[in-house]
């Protein structure tokens, strides 16, 4: 398969999930285009945007599923989840209620994804300092007890972004290899 200039060696299907607001849309135009949008609507109709990126020397492109908007209604299918390798499971580090929902989303994979998918657990928005109502040590508890990665990310200023992507694709390159 080639995309013109590259050959693809695997194509991971990864998707983002969790409550509305938090931060999923940008965090994936930060993660494929390196893009912050300030008036951005719901992506009705997108489903994923795709990154291809090298690792341990194979060339993966990373297809990344976003819920646009779906995630109101609680009407995220499991076509959503079908075939998924990888998923970032996003909450708001200023939103109580969005963190406090993640045990619900994590029962959502359990049900409706594969066993194997590895599952990063993201507190987005760190840019807010003063506006934290979500300790770091909380989320590290409940990451470790469900066996998920944890980052904090800021689609904003694209801290922690990448890495956090990378070290979910990296976790999904040694499931599959
Ligand atoms: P979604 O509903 O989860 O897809 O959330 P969006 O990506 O649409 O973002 C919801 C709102 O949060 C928008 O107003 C974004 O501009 C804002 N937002 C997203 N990520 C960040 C971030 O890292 N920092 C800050 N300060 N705002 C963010
Ligand atoms: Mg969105």
């Amino acid at each position: 398969q080639e995309n013109g200039y590259e050959k693809i060696d695997y194509v991971f299907k990864v998707v983002v999930i969790g409550d509305s607001a938090v931060g999923k849309s940008q965090l994936l135009s930060r993660f494929t285009k390196n893009e912050f949008c300030f008036d951005s609507k719901s992506t009705i109709g997108v489903e994923f945007q795709t990154r291809t990126v090298t690792i341990k020397g194979k060339v993966i492109k990373a297809q990344i599923w976003d819920t646009a908007g779906q995630e109101r209604y609680r009407a995220v299918t499991s076509a959503y989840y079908r075939g998924a390798l990888g998923a970032m499971l996003v909450y708001d580090i200023t939103k109580r209620p969005s963190f406090d929902h993640v045990a619900r989303w994590v029962e959502e994979l359990r049900a409706h994804a594969d066993n194997s998918i590895v599952i990063t657990l993201i507190g987005n928005k760190a840019d807010l300092v003063d506006l934290r109502v979500v300790p770091t040590e909380d989320a590290i508890e409940f990451a470790e007890e469900q066996g998920l990665f944890f980052s904090e990310t800021s689609a904003l200023s694209g801290d922690n972004v990448d890495t956090a992507f990378f070290k979910l694709l990296e976790e999904i390159y040694g499931v599959i290899s």
